[in-house]
């Protein structure tokens, strides 16, 4: 399936059903594939950054994580089917790995987040293995990657944020025992509870980063590239319209 290009990056269109399945048969492989979640600031930040570029178009599966992607898409007129958030599809996925006793290695954010996210996710999907935690502030990754090799979980949670996560993934996946990674940013300090998602009301409005926005003010400097993502999505579809029109 070819992948609809949002300002250079492709994504696969498929609903969280279809990722959480794409996930799995992934996973059987034990491969160690990887997955991508790109929000619209690193998508913007993949222009610049030839390394995130091409880990982004080596990934195995690339999900659109927010509502500023598929909006984007819309505008260049090749919408998605959905936003598949990076979170919930961790979410989607370790449940159905809990039914069957599948595991899980929690690696990335700052010492101690990573446990506290294992002792929630233990409690929330009773069945699922937590095969080892690794913070995400390691100096060499020989012996984060030997931990995880010898943990040889079913699901690797990859949170060291954008773009040290898609490089680390891109450069590590030839040399690692696990049957799928995804790239996660700050999921975990969010199943730890240290940090809060939006509530459900501004989710659906597309609003979950005005929400962190206001809960952090320091992100600031992040969203601030939003409209100029907006604005290039906009520009790049009148454009194609007008050849469309030209042509036909
Ligand atoms: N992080 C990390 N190692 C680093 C830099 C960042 O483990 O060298 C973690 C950081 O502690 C946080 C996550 O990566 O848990 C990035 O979170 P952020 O909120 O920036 O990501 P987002 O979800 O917005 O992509």
């Amino acid at each position: 399936m070819s992948r609809i290009d949002v300002l250079g990056v492709g994504f696969d269109d498929l609903t969280m059903d279809g990722a959480v399945e794409a996930a799995l048969g992934f996973m059987a492989s034990r491969a160690a594939r990887y997955v991508c979640t790109p929000n619209p600031e690193i998508v913007m930040a993949a222009k610049k950054d030839g390394g995130l570029a091409s880990a982004l178009a080596g990934a195995d599966m690339v999900l659109a994580d927010g509502v500023g992607v598929t909006k984007a898409a819309a505008m260049l007129g090749t919408p998605l089917k959905s936003r598949v958030p990076g979170i919930d599809f961790a979410a989607a996925v370790i449940s159905r790995l809990a039914a069957r006793g599948g595991s899980v290695y929690l690696f990335g954010a700052k010492p101690g987040v990573a446990e506290a996210a294992a002792e929630k996710l233990s409690a929330q999907y009773q069945g699922i293995v937590i095969a080892g935690t690794s913070d995400g502030y390691f100096k060499d990754d020989a012996p984060v990657i030997e931990k995880i090799n010898a943990a040889g979980p079913d699901f690797l949670m990859v949170c060291l944020g954008s773009p040290k996560q898609e490089r680390w993934m891109a450069a590590n996946a030839g040399k690692l025992n696990c049957g799928l990674m995804a790239g996660l940013g700050g999921s975990l300090d969010v199943l730890a509870g240290n940090v809060q998602r939006a509530p459900e009301a501004w989710r659906r409005l597309g609003l979950e980063w005005l929400y962190r926005t206001i809960k952090e003010p320091k992100r600031l400097g992040r969203v601030i590239k939003l409209p100029l993502f907006v604005a290039e999505a906009a520009a790049q579809g009148a454009k194609g319209k007008r050849k469309n029109g030209q042509e036909g």
